[in-house]
């Protein structure tokens, strides 16, 4: 069993408290993402899962052991870092090996781990090089297979594709797609780029401030986030949100925007009306937003009128940054409308997919 469990994990750096609380089960051969911005604690989360980081208060545990108290090497994990930290003056081979020989792993089982590893990762003809002559994807590999040979039971991955180019970035984050898929073992991988955790994750863990927001599927996630700061921080370009208040009229109920009113579809009214005369935030993705000409079909559709401000062609859509009233928004539609800057033009929200959101509730809390 390499199942993982902060429990109630709080780490303080001084007056600092970098992990708030932190209560998070990973399962066993799961592939968990945990994403937020810089500085919301995810490598804390991993260096304290290593044993780098001693927890203030708080149990970790990997299987059914408790590890406070176990030093880094017992705790049977491996970690790939964003910088890979390769010996330099050392081969592909050697570089694999190292860890292996320090603890004493005959020559014959090192060279076989060895192998097998470099032939999951490609790096069969490569053993012989130092370092300075692989590339940058070459370089990540090797501190993959780093951690293979180790056979760990929990593999910890800290934004290891920070340094690789775009293209590279999408390539191995299939890689490593099919490494979790072939190695069939618990995956942890800290990233601050939400396309990474929506492609690679089982489920993801969204933190902010060292507090975990929600802990979901990725699309669980993208169509039911918790709160603000979890609908903010999925989906790209961002939700667009706008102050609002709902008003009730008989069964029905409207959100009503500085300027425009939309009726709330009715499957979604009753949960609402109890917010009647409240300021609420509305939300929308860019994707909901839609010209009339190419409406998916049965969607309970609001019109609005808007003025075209910036037009971003992307060749499979158009992203056009609008302006209704006061509020300034985002709409990724069909790139067979041409629209020109300044035009005023008709959309249509799908109310199906809107969110409503208190802000009375900061964002760490859930919402309505
Ligand atoms: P990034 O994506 O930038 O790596 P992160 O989410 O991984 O960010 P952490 O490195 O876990 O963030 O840091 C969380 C917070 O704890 C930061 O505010 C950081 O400054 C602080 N912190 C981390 N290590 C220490 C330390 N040794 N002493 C004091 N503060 C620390």
């Amino acid at each position: 069993m390499a199942s993982v469990r902060f429990n109630h994990v709080f780490k303080k750096f001084g007056d600092f408290t970098a992990l708030n609380n932190l209560d998070i089960t990973v399962e066993d051969k799961e592939f968990l993402v945990l994403v937020g911005p810089s500085g919301c604690g995810k490598t804390t989360a991993l260096r304290c899962l290593a044993g780098l980081e001693d927890v203030t208060e708080g149990d970790i545990f990997i299987g059914e052991n408790r590890v406070n108290d176990t030093p880094p090497k017992d705790r049977d994990i491996a970690m790939v870092f964003q910088s890979y930290a390769l010996y330099p003056h050392m081969t592909v081979f050697d570089n694999m090996a190292f860890g292996l020989k320090l603890r004493g792993v005959k020559k014959e089982e090192i060279n076989r781990r060895v192998n097998e590893a470099a032939g999951i990762l490609g790096l069969e003809q490569l053993l012989k090089r130092r370092p300075r002559e692989l590339s940058g994807g070459q370089r990540q590999r090797v501190a993959v297979g780093r951690a293979i040979v180790r056979e760990p039971k929990v593999f910890l991955f800290d934004e290891p594709l920070s340094n690789l180019d775009a293209k590279l970035r999408v390539q191995t984050r299939a890689q490593i797609s099919k490494l979790h898929q072939s190695l069939q073992t618990t995956f942890i991988y800290v990233t601050h780029d939400q396309t990474e955790a929506m492609t690679m994750a089982s489920r993801i863990a969204v933190m902010n401030k060292g507090v975990l927001q929600q802990l979901d599927t990725p699309q669980a996630l993208y169509d039911r986030p918790d709160n603000l700061f979890v609908a903010g921080f999925i989906g790209s370009p961002a939700m667009n949100f706008f102050d609002a208040k709902i008003r009730k009229a008989d069964k029905e109920a409207f959100v009503e925007m500085n300027g425009f009113s939309m009726k709330i579809p009715a499957n979604k009214a009753e949960k609402y009306m109890a917010y009647d005369g409240k300021p609420v935030i509305f939300g929308i993705r860019p994707e909901d937003i839609h010209n009339p000409e190419f409406l998916p079909s049965n969607i309970n559709a609001a019109e609005v009128e808007a003025k075209v401000d910036i037009i971003e062609l992307m060749g499979n859509e158009i992203n056009l940054n609008l302006v209704s009233g006061t509020h300034n928004y985002v709409a990724r539609v069909d790139p067979r409308t041409r629209f020109t800057i300044g035009e005023k033009v008709k959309l249509v929200f799908n109310m199906d997919n809107m969110h409503i959101f208190d802000p009375s509730l900061d964002s760490e809390n859930p919402v309505a």
